[in-house]
């Protein structure tokens, strides 16, 4: 069961600056899949594809298997984590949760209802009623965790969620985002540029370089040679 295709995606930003070539992939509902690379190398990019945030070059994106190239992002039912967590520093974290929902305009309860769900989750409910200054770092990062969680998206795109932790909170958020993912079967695409981190968590890992895809496959298909 494909959740997400890619298929034959060429990005160029302008005839100086071409990203990527000739990606394709298929993700199952339900995984866990990491796209791993060197910095610069188009990850990002080819994320914000995804999520229909910067437009595609060539070839096609599928979501449930329909084309999706000219869906604006909001139609495409995902949920995205950035790596600075756009939280609204005014906002309680109770409200940093809830503002996509109110948004969307659901209803008073269902809101109440997945905010607190959400912060549950993540072990945030004693601190709902905090501003993001008053957290910490791993804290933060739960915030926009529980924003995944209550957008009740089943499609997931995190973009290098980790790399402003230090390195022990870093295993410690690694372990709790693999443990979301399985709990809640979210189909998530995870992009870093940590091959521990890839190692770690996924269930099929793409290896980007030089503007393609090098490999794909699990992660003892890619790292058995230590
Ligand atoms: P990664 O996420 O792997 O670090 P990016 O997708 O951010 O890589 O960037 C890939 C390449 O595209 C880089 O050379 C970067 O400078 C370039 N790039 C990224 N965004 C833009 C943009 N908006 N306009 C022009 N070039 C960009
Ligand atoms: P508004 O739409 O005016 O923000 P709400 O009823 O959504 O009003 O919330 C009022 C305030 O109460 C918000 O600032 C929010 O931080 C807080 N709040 C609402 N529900 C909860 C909850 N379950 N736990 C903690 N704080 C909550």
């Amino acid at each position: 069961d494909v959740s997400i295709s890619l298929r034959n995606i060429r990005k160029d930003y302008d005839s100086q600056t071409e990203v990527l070539k000739d990606v394709s992939a298929d993700v199952q509902t339900g995984e866990f899949f990491v796209i791993v690379g060197p910095s610069g190398c188009g990850k990002s990019t080819l994320l914000r594809m995804i999520a229909g945030l910067t437009p595609i070059t060539d070839g096609d994106v599928l979501i449930n298997d329909k084309v999706v190239n000219d869906l604006p992002p909001k139609a495409r039912k995902l949920t995205m984590v950035f790596q600075n967590y756009a939280l609204y520093p005014f906002q309680t974290v109770w409200d940093n949760v809830a503002f996509g929902l109110k948004a969307r305009k659901l209803n008073q309860s269902d809101i109440q209802h997945r905010v607190d769900h959400a912060l549950e989750m993540v072990n945030l409910t004693e601190f709902s009623k905090r501003k993001p200054r008053e957290l910490s770092g791993g804290q933060r990062q739960r915030v926009a965790l529980a924003r995944a969680v209550a957008s009740d998206a089943e499609i997931c795109l995190m973009d290098e969620p980790l790399s402003n932790l230090d390195a022990q909170l870093r295993i410690k958020m690694r372990q709790e985002i693999y443990n979301l993912q399985r709990k809640l079967g979210l189909t998530l695409i995870y992009v870093t540029h940590d091959q521990v981190e890839a190692m770690t968590m996924a269930d099929h890992i793409m290896v980007l370089n030089d503007q393609h895809v090098q490999q794909i496959g699990t992660p003892s298909d890619i790292y058995q040679h230590p």
